[in-house]
């Protein structure tokens, strides 16, 4: 795939390059998202000068189906939000220029958009400061993609519109995801939030194979610097817990990583 950042000069007022960019569809016979946002999936402004954590908000996002646009200050984030329709935007406090805040702030002047702001820090006055500028919710860095994504369901949920049904069922597996609870033929399976996270990627994505790499992105977050082992110890632990009967739901690619496999 082609990429092209943003510039991040704030003092440069040519037009902005953009990225968008889609995942194939979210395959099989799993549940469908519902609600208002479409069908599920969204296009979501990044605002964002730091191209680690762009990338990995644009992989993990386009990988859950969902465009992206990127805008790497303030100017460009106003000017790109006039200009389009986005379904959610995730700011980022600290850009060059204009500052993360303010541009909330600008932002909630013309437009409800959901906003989840993103954080450095850890005072609570400056969690405060995002949702006093009208931010819907804040994520402090570091974050999962687990997080984001339970962000963004709490924050469409409480404007009434749903990212994907509250249940993924698959056989005799249903994974709550408002509630964290996991039900295997119809015993509860005491998972981890770890296996929790790792289970709902699965069920998202079935027949998908995914590395060791990707899993400890996606699952521990963008800046885990961890062995890919660590990954195969929780696999194990959650093999464990689904249980001999289930032994083949969870396949291993040698070499390769694991798939979640219809039985
Ligand atoms: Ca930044």
């Amino acid at each position: 795939m082609e990429r092209q950042l943003p510039r991040s000069s704030p003092a440069d007022d040519r037009p902005v390059p953009t990225v968008t960019g889609s995942a194939e569809s979210i395959a099989g016979s799993w549940s469908a998202a519902a609600g208002s946002v479409s069908d599920g999936r969204m296009h979501c402004l990044i605002v964002e000068d730091e191209e680690t954590i762009v990338e990995f908000l644009r992989t993990g996002l386009t990988y859950e189906g969902h465009r992206t646009t990127v805008a790497a200050d303030g100017e460009a984030a106003l000017r790109l939000a006039q200009e389009q329709t986005f379904d959610l935007v995730i700011l980022d406090v600290m850009l060059p220029g204009i500052d993360g805040l303010t541009v909330c702030r600008r932002l909630r002047g013309s437009s409800d958009v959901p906003i989840i702001v993103l954080t450095a820090r850890k005072e609570v006055a400056d969690r405060v400061a995002g949702l006093d500028a009208g931010a819907d919710d804040y994520l402090t860095k570091p974050f999962s993609f687990a997080e984001l994504l339970a962000r963004m369901r709490a924050v469409l949920r409480r404007r009434g519109q749903a990212l994907e049904a509250d249940v993924l069922t698959r056989g005799d597996l249903s994974l709550d995801l408002e509630r964290h609870t996991a039900r295997l033929d119809g015993r509860p399976l005491d998972l981890t939030p770890i296996e929790f996270a790792l289970l709902a990627l699965f069920m998202r994505h079935p027949h998908r194979v995914f590395t060791r790499e990707t899993l400890l992105h996606r699952v521990w977050g963008e800046d885990h610097s961890g062995a890919v082992k660590v990954v195969d110890v929780h696999m194990s632990r959650l093999r464990q817990k689904i249980g001999e009967d289930h032994r083949g739901m969870i396949r291993t690619i040698y070499g390769i990583g694991y798939e979640l496999r219809e039985e």
